[in-house]
Order: structure tokens, then C-alpha cells, then sequence
């Protein structure tokens, strides 16, 4: 059961430069795939591809059955469907913890209000964050808006999460408890496609480790494979 198909997709910005070259990826449902590569080889570019955050020059993405650039394909719902957390936590300043949680499935999905707070303080007691609900995000660590950005992305109940760097901005001692909600999320059977440099992480939790090098998406395989390999 393939949740993502990425079949010959190429990249190349307005300055030409050619970010993805023929990349050709096959995620399944509830796989967890790390990539892993160096600065500027298109790990990021990649990720937001998968959610149109990026438009392709060519190649295909199919997102659970969907082609992404078909004219039937409605890409607010296939956005919808794949959530996205970034290095920067991005959270609205002027809107509580729970406020920032709920704007997404209310202004977007239009649910109704009630059934969406509700969610939204589940989410957060998931995320470990049920005493801070009503605070603003600036009273919060970087680790815990990080958390708080993984209950709003969550709040669009995807199919999919998308993680660029989740902890590269975060004091050392608060990338745990974001890899741990990560952790938590990925024996849950949530589908991710993860960049990360935390190898740790890759080790324990990945299904797949991708190689990005130059653009290209070369063949990956299991951490065990990867990582213990004398
Ligand atoms: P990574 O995530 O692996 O660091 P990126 O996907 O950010 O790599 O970048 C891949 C290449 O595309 C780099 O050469 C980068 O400079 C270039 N690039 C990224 N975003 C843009 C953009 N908006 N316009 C032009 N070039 C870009
Ligand atoms: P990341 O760490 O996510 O790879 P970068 O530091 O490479 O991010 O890039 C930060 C932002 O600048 C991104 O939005 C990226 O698209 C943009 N960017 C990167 N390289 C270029 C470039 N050569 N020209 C224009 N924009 C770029």
C-alpha cells in the first residue's frame, strides 16, 4: 500500500539551479524514512514537493492515490492530508498554545469550533503540553513550540507528516523530547519522511535511511544495514 510515489521528479529554480535530479521514491504506508545528506544536496527541496510547497518541473507525485498535478486532483485537500513541521517553529505569536492548534481545522477544514477544541486539547496532552494550553508562544521553550507545531500540523488529521530538521534549531537538551513525540507518532503507524541529522533517531525509529547527494536521491536501506555495516 504505497502512501507516496515520487517517479522521475526534477527541480530547477528560477536561477537554474537543478535541485533534484530524477528522483524516483516509493513510501509505504506507515513507514518511517529518514534522509539524510549533505547542506544543499535537496533534502529540503524534496520534503516540500510532497506538499506542493514546491512545484516541479517534471516527473509525477502521487500523494494515497493522488496525483498531485492532475486537473481532478483538489490540492487543498491533498495538502490537508500531509502535515509539515519545519526547523522554525512558525507559530502564530498573537494566539495561545491551543489557539494556534485550532486555527488550521476551523479556518481551513471549517469544523465546527467545540469539536475542534477538543481535539486540540487531546493533542496536546499527547504532546505533553496539557498545562500549557492557554499560554502565548513566546512564554514556551523551543522544544515546547516545537511540540506545539507537531499538535497543530496533527490537528489536520494527515496521513502523512513531513519533518525538515525538526531539532536542528533547539538547544541540545530539548531535542529529546521532540524526538520523543516523533517516536511516539512513528509506533503509532503514522507515515514520515524525516530530515534529520540525528543519526540516534535514524538508528532506532527508521524503517529507511535515503541517501540525497547533488540532487540525487540515491538508494537507501534498512539502519541496521546502514549503520552496522563493519
Ligand atoms: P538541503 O535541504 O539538502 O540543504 P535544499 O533543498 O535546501 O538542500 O537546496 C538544494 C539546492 O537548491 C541548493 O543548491 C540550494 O541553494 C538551492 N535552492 C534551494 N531553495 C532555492 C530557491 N528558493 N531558489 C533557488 N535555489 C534554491
Ligand atoms: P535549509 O536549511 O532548509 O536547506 P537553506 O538555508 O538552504 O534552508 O535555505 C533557506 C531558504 O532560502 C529556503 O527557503 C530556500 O528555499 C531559500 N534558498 C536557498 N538557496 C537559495 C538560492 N540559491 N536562491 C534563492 N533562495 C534560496
Amino acid at each position: 500500500d504505497d502512501m507516496i510515489v515520487a517517479t522521475n521528479v526534477n527541480k530547477i529554480y528560477p536561477n537554474q539551479c537543478h535541485a533534484l535530479k530524477d528522483v524516483s521514491a516509493t513510501i509505504k504506508r506507515g513507514e518511517v524514512v529518514v534522509i539524510i545528506g549533505p547542506s544543499g544536496s535537496g533534502k529540503s527541496t524534496f520534503l516540500r514537493t510532497l506538499n506542493q510547497l514546491e512545484v516541479i518541473s517534471s516527473g509525477a507525485i502521487q500523494v494515497d492515490g493522488m496525483d498531485m498535478y492532475a486537473k481532478t486532483t483538489n490540492i487543498n485537500d491533498l495538502r490537508a492530508n500531509v502535515g509539515m513541521v519545519f526547523q522554525s517553529f512558525n507559530l502564530f505569536p498573537h494566539k495561545t498554545v491551543k489557539g494556534n492548534v485550532m486555527l488550521a481545522p476551523e479556518k481551513v477544514l471549517g469544523r465546527k469550533k467545540a469539536e475542534v477544541e477538543l481535539e486540540a486539547e487531546k493533542l496536546l496532552k499527547r504532546v505533553g503540553l496539557g498545562d500549557k494550553m492557554n499560554v502565548f508562544p513566546s512564554q514556551l521553550s523551543g522544544g515546547q513550540q516545537q511540540r506545539v507545531a507537531i499538535a497543530r500540523a496533527l490537528a489536520m488529521k494527515p496521513d502523512v507528516m513531513l519533518f525538515d530538521e525538526p531539532t536542528s534549531a533547539l538547544d541540545p537538551e530539548m531535542v529529546g523530547e521532540v524526538l520523543d513525540v516523533m517516536k511516539d507518532l512513528a509506533s503509532d503507524g503514522m507515515t514520515m519522511v524525516v530530515v534529520t541529522h540525528e543519526m540516534g533517531f535514524a538508528r532506532e525509529v527508521a524503517d529507511r535511511v535515503l541517501f540525497m547527494e547533488d540532487g540525487e536521491l540515491l538508494v537507501g536501506d534498512t539502519p541496521e544495514h546502514i549503520f552496522d555495516t563493519p
